[in-house]
């Protein structure tokens, strides 16, 4: 683990991936997230319709303004009232927001889903696959499913940090910003045991 100095350094951590790439674990709003807001992408706890809900894709959505919903009644439905599956991911222009791109993905609904892992692994995996077909360098990630969704944290932070590690190398940066207190000091945790040291 390498520290930082200064205030921001209690709230921010990083991990070397591999040498060319980095995984930070930060407190904040995901909507003010950017690196240089061309090859930058957030990703969006989205549902299967993709036309804004509550929670982190609401925040998502009024950041960006109407064009993001605009642009993602554009993504064609795959069945009637299902634009993107659960475990799979799309990509739109991020509008107003400071980053350039937002990944849709959705996450498992923990209770109702039947095989929550993989949908969530999934989750991850193909934000990851669709930033680097489109040339995404710089991705931040919600904790999926943690919120309404109420898949258990832990759980989910060793889904998300494992599968960063083995499908985010090709990335120079990815990172995770988390609301909460509590959801960051878990998934510090679970990087130190999985990816530090
Ligand atoms: P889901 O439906 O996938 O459970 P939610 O939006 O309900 O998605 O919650 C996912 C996580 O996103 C929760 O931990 C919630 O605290 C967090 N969250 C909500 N707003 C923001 C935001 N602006 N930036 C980052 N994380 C957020």
């Amino acid at each position: 683990m390498l520290g930082g100095a200064g205030d921001e350094s209690r709230f921010l951590v990083e991990f070397a991936l591999s040498p060319s790439s980095v995984l930070k674990i930060q407190k904040g709003d995901i909507t003010q997230w950017f690196i240089d807001g061309s090859s930058d992408a957030i990703v969006n706890a989205a549902n299967e319709r993709m036309l804004g809900g509550g929670g982190v894709d609401g925040a998502i959505h009024r950041a960006a303004g109407l064009e993001l919903k605009e642009a993602c009644y554009e993504v064609p439905e795959v069945q009637p009232g299902v634009r993107c599956p659960t475990g799979e991911a799309r990509i739109t222009l991020g509008f107003k927001l400071p980053a350039s791109h937002v990944i849709h993905t959705v996450g498992p609904i923990y209770d109702a889903d039947s095989d929550p892992e993989s949908s969530l692994r999934n989750a991850h995996r193909n934000s990851l696959r669709v930033a680097k077909e489109n040339n995404i360098q710089y991705i931040a990630f919600p904790a999926i499913s943690c919120g309404v969704y109420r898949y258990p944290h832990e759980e989910a932070a060793t889904i998300a940090i494992s599968t960063v590690k083995e499908f985010g190398i090709d990335l120079k940066e990815v990172h995770f910003v988390l609301f909460s207190d509590d959801i960051y000091d878990i998934w510090v945790k679970k990087a130190n045991e999985l990816v530090g040291k």
